[in-house]
């Protein structure tokens, strides 16, 4: 292992926040340069506060793109700090607290970012949850299961069937999926079967969503440093997470998110649909 890849040992408690972060993300804040890519688009970045969904927000808003954000209540903060990033490149960012686990709360946050944007193009669902702090499928619990599934799954139908409401021909719906779809870790196993299950129901959307001029895809990160790494992650994992790339390294979310422009935008993505890309460094993806 190369030591200057190792990050400090450290720990938080879910969902994790940026500024207990050691070192913080780079989301791109000093180095995103947009090129008029999604131009007065209106768009929707589930779990926006932090980590990938920030450097989304971020890229989206300097490509030209307001930007709504939703986020647990307790990630006020980091949600403020995006919504800052935002409104400093000269768009709006609307921010949305609320646990997408439950089914109201979810529809609720799709129609009102189409609401208050005054429109809807680009979806991104983003809001992720995982627990790697067990050893073995005997301790996977049901409150595990419940958190895992809700928030990868049940809150990525409920978003999209709202969002569907609003999205029109020549929109985007851009699913996070991961690595774990691939290759999956036995500590991750029921957020692995979720990521697959993801790049599974990617596909269908596609194909019922094509003839409406809708396109449906995902990203599939490797591994990057945000805040639900420390916070569900044994610290063991911590100090030589990304290392097992063949870039050797972690990711950072300034470096997946200019995957998500790419398949937002019709300048660069117009004919791409069904697809998923990954940026693992180097990890394959089939
Ligand atoms: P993150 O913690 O910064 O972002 C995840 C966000 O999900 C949180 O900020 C939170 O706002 C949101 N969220 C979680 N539970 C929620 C709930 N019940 N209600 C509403 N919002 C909720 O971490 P991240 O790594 O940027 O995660 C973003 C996505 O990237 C996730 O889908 C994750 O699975 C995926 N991903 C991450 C990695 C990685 O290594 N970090 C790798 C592959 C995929
Ligand atoms: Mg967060």
């Amino acid at each position: 292992m190369n030591q200057d890849n190792a990050f400090p040992a450290q720990q938080q408690e879910p969902p994790g926040t940026t500024g207990r972060m050691n070192p913080e993300p780079d989301h791109g804040e000093a180095s995103y340069v947009g090129s008029e890519k999604l131009v007065g688009y209106k768009t929707l970045v589930t779990g926006g506060d932090s980590g990938i969904g920030r450097a989304v927000a971020i890229a989206f808003a300097r490509e030209g793109a307001d930007v709504a954000i939703s986020y647990l209540p307790e990630e006020e903060l980091d949600a403020r700090a995006t919504q800052e990033l935002v409104q400093a490149a000269g768009r709006r960012c609307v921010l949305l607290p609320g646990d997408l686990r439950d089914e109201a709360t979810a529809r609720e946050v799709a129609h009102r970012a189409a609401g208050d944007l005054g429109g809807l193009d680009v979806l991104v669902n983003n809001a992720g949850y995982q627990m790697a702090r067990r050893e073995s499928v005997a301790e996977v619990t049901t409150a595990d299961l419940d958190r895992v599934l809700k928030t990868n799954l049940y809150a990525l139908f409920w978003v999209t069937q709202a969002a569907l409401d609003h999205l029109g021909e020549g929109s985007a719906i851009i699913n996070n999926s991961s690595i774990q779809a691939y290759q999956p870790s036995t500590s991750l196993l029921d957020y692995a079967a979720t990521k697959a299950a993801i790049n599974n129901i990617t596909v269908n959307l596609a194909a019922e969503l094509g003839p409406r001029g809708i396109r449906v895809n995902a990203v599939a990160p490797g591994p990057i440093w945000t805040p639900l790494q420390p916070a569900t992650q044994p610290e063991e994992k911590i100090t030589v997470f990304g290392t097992d790339t063949p870039l050797g390294r972690a990711g950072q979310p300034a470096e997946v998110a200019p995957a998500f422009v790419y398949l937002a935008s019709p300048v660069t993505a117009s004919y791409v649909s069904g697809t998923v890309l990954g940026v693992t460094g180097g990890k394959p993806v089939f």
